[in-house]
């Protein structure tokens, strides 16, 4: 047993570095997943998309009257925090990517959760000839489209933010939206999804046996769309398209990012979606430039081990002896998507795993130093540039940036429990 896999299996925390990437990460990169295409053009296109939609979703949504429809987050510089963390500026400067405020869902699937109803909604609309010449996008909101809809069921398994963004999304667009969530999944997040319209079905076991238990029954219904957490190339692509984004920000904040200058990034991995879409479509924009870490949490390292197996494996975390039990509702996965797996291969950068503790110190110490509200999951990526502090990237000229990616929508007495939290519980 080396030393990694024995800290895995003992839920102690490691970091491990891809041997892949540096000779293969400036190399070809698949151009599809399951005759999908994800390649440069469909990152434009998913970015395309939300702005044909982005009018539509200002009148949808008050909250995104004045961004014009865009759903987008802050960068912004850390200082305090970087200095709580005891990060030297010789290191790099710390910033922090505040997904955790994407507006109407709170979280990174805002992203790729989404571009996915948009996608169907905009079949759709093609298919119906929903779409005028004079109002556009926004007829989707007239009475015509919406009884289009009606008739379709949007439906996904989730622990909780991914049900949250589809079926907020789904439902405002006027489709029947179905939510089929672990039994553990947090009763607050149940409420509120059924507070909006959306049909929340609960499932006994884990995450994985929701998801498998929603797919067999959307399976059964033509005028169902079942939005695939583990597999799908819509969600992804949603992901990915924040990179154009993030570009034209870096540059308005003055960060250059060249070979002096290297952006390193720390993203929370659950099935491995959200971090997969975003590390493709940085790593289309800033090249070799781009140095991406999933963070995951001791019990739940599926995309870890999914990045040891063998070709043609995939391992689940409790063949490795763990619980996949952690307060990291967002990242408590047993197996990785093959999607993550098989686009990362050669492109991301490495990988660690955190401590629940250290998760409740870090969403702490991010209230107290820059008074920012995230939730467990969000804060894994903290404890990224630790590792990093030795490696030549960690140097004067280095952006180190954590990817918050969900809390703002917290309730205050959930958010009250996490400053509590102690292991004893
Ligand atoms: C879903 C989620 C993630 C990780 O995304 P995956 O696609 O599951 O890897 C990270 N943080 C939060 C808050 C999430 O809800």
């Amino acid at each position: 047993m080396t030393d990694l896999h024995r800290s895995i299996s003992t839920a102690t925390p490691d970091f491990w570095c891809n041997p892949r990437r540096t000779a293969a990460a400036n190399g070809p990169r698949p151009e599809q997943f399951g005759g999908k295409p994800i390649g440069i053009l469909a990152i434009h296109e998913a970015d395309a998309r939300f702005q044909r939609f982005a009018p539509l979703l200002a009148t949808l949504f008050p909250e995104l009257v004045p961004s014009k429809g865009q759903i987008e987050s802050d960068l912004l510089p850390i200082a305090s925090m970087q200095e709580a963390l005891g990060l030297p500026l010789e290191k790099g400067r710390l910033w922090l990517k505040a997904d955790h405020g994407l507006p109407v869902a709170g979280s990174i699937k805002a992203r790729g959760g989404f571009h996915e109803v948009l996608e169907v909604a905009e079949r759709l609309a093609l298919q119906y000839k929903l779409i005028d010449s004079d109002a556009g996008y926004l007829a989707l909101s007239q009475s015509k489209a919406r009884q289009v809809f009606a008739k379709y069921q949007i439906a996904v398994g989730s622990t909780g933010n991914l049900g949250m963004s589809i079926g907020v999304m789904a439902a405002a667009l006027g489709f029947r939206a179905v939510v089929h969530m672990s039994h553990e999944a947090k009763d607050w997040k149940k409420e509120r999804l059924r507070g909006r319209g959306v049909e929340v079905v609960e499932h006994p076991g884990d995450y994985e046996q929701a998801v498998s238990r929603g797919r067999q029954l959307a399976k059964a219904d033509p005028l169902c769309h079942f939005v695939d957490d583990e597999r799908s190339t819509s969600l992804f692509l949603g992901y990915s398209a924040c990179a154009f984004h993030l570009q034209r920000q870096l540059i308005a904040q003055q960060v250059t990012v060249d070979d002096l200058h290297p952006l390193l990034v720390y993203i929370p991995c659950g099935v491995g979606g959200a971090p997969s879409g975003i590390a493709w479509g940085l790593h289309h924009v800033f090249g070799n430039h781009v140095h991406c870490y999933f963070a995951e949490p001791v019990q739940s390292p599926c995309f870890l081990i999914q990045m040891l197996a063998n070709e043609g494996q995939h391992p689940s975390v409790y063949d490795y002896g763990l619980s996949n039990h952690t307060e990291a509702d967002g990242l408590a996965v047993p197996r990785a998507s093959l999607l993550a797996g098989e686009t990362m291969q050669s492109i991301v950068s490495g990988s660690f795993t955190v401590e629940d503790a250290t998760l409740f110190k870090h969403l702490d110490m991010l209230r107290s130093t820059q008074g920012l509200r995230i939730e467990p999951s969000a804060a894994a990526g903290f404890s990224g540039p630790q590792w990093l502090k030795d490696d030549v990237l960690a140097c004067t000229g280095a952006t180190h940036l954590v990817w918050t990616t969900g809390g703002s929508l917290v309730p205050d007495t959930e958010y009250r429990k996490f400053l509590d939290w102690s292991p004893s519980g």
